[in-house]
C-alpha cells in the first residue's frame, strides 16, 4: 500500500519476506503468544523459513516460550548502521524486547516509544529471506497495530479467542479494527483456543469450560475462515512455561498446532 515505509533508496522494507502475518487477540490471556509460538515452530517444522516478532512490548512472553530468556542478540555494523542479529531457536528467528531488557523489569512505555521499538525490530534486524514473519501483537487495539500496518505490507491477521463471551466481545472489536479503512488488513481467520477440556481418565468426554463454539460462530458472523480449535491441555501450559513448544509433543497438541499451520499456509 502507499503508506508503507520504504528505505532511502525507495525499496520496501523486508523485500525478502514472503508473508507477514499478525497474530492478534482482543483480550489478554487467551493464548495469543502460545498460538504464535507454536504456529511459528509448526511452520518451521514443515520446512518454511520463519521469523517471529514479539510486539507485545509491555508483556513479552516469546523469550520464555522459546527458553531463550538469558540470550542477548549480537549487533553488527553494516554501512555504519547497527544491525541486530535475531536469536534463533527451534528453527525460528526471534526478536523481542525481552532480549534487550532485564526479565524482571517492567517496561512502562508510552505509545510512541513502543511503536519505535517495533519499527526497530522490523528495520534494524537481519531477518534475511523468510517465508513467514509472524508478529505477536499486544492484546486489544493500540499504537502498535497502526505502526505495524504503516510500516509493513501485512499479508493478513489471525485472531485468537477463547469461546467465552467477554473474549468474543473483544475479539469482535479486533476484527472490526482490522477492517477499518486506515488499517485494512485481510483476516486470515479465527482460532478458538481453550475450546474444551478432556480428562485423561475420560478420553471420550469433552467439557466446554468456556462455552461451546464461540470462535466458530464469530468466524461465521464475519464470514472469515474458522482455522480450528485448540483444547485446554496441561502440557500446553507446561510447555509454555518451560520453553519447549507443545507442538513438539506427540498427540492432540501436535495435531492441533500442525493443522493450524496448514490452515494458515493455505
Ligand atoms: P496471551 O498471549 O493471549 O496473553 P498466553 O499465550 O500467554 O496468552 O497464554 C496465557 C496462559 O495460558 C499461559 O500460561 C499459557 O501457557 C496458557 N495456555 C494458553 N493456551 C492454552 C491451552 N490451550 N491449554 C492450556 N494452557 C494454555
Amino acid at each position: 500500500t502507499s503508506n508503507v515505509t520504504t528505505t532511502r533508496d525507495n525499496t520496501p522494507l523486508l523485500p525478502h519476506v514472503k508473508n507477514i502475518i499478525a497474530i492478534a487477540s482482543g483480550k489478554g490471556g487467551v493464548g495469543k503468544s502460545t498460538t504464535a509460538s507454536n504456529l511459528a515452530v509448526a511452520l518451521a517444522n514443515s520446512g518454511a523459513k520463519v521469523g517471529l516478532i514479539d510486539a507485545d512490548i509491555s508483556g513479552p512472553s516469546v523469550p520464555t516460550m522459546f527458553n531463550v530468556e538469558a540470550e542477548q542478540p549480537s549487533i553488527k555494523q553494516v554501512d555504519g548502521k547497527n544491525i541486530i542479529i535475531p536469536i534463533e531457536q527451534y528453527g525460528v528467528k526471534l526478536m523481542s524486547i525481552g532480549f534487550l531488557t532485564p526479565s524482571d523489569s517492567a517496561v512502562v512505555w508510552r505509545g510512541p516509544m513502543a511503536s519505535s521499538a517495533l519499527k526497530q525490530f522490523i528495520a534494524d534486524v537481519e531477518w534475511g529471506e523468510l517465508d513467514y514473519l509472524l508478529i505477536d501483537l499486544p492484546p486489544g487495539t493500540s499504537d502498535i497495530h497502526l505502526t505495524m500496518v504503516q510500516t509493513l505490507p501485512v499479508t493478513g491477521a489471525v485472531i485468537v479467542t477463547t469461546p467465552q463471551k467477554v473474549a468474543l466481545a473483544d475479539a469482535t472489536k479486533g476484527l472490526t479494527m482490522f477492517r477499518q479503512p486506515q488499517i485494512n488488513v485481510p483476516i486470515l481467520g479465527v482460532i478458538e483456543n481453550m475450546a474444551y477440556f478432556t480428562p485423561d481418565e475420560l478420553p471420550d468426554n469433552k467439557y466446554y469450560l468456556f462455552g461451546k463454539e464461540g470462535g466458530k460462530r464469530l468466524a461465521e458472523k464475519f464470514s472469515v475462515p474458522f482455522l480450528g480449535e485448540i483444547p485446554i491441555v496441561q502440557s500446553i501450559r507446561e510447555s509454555g512455561d518451560t520453553g519447549y513448544p507443545a507442538v513438539f509433543k506427540e498427540g492432540i497438541t501436535k495435531i492441533a498446532f500442525s493443522e493450524l499451520a496448514e490452515a494458515v499456509a493455505r
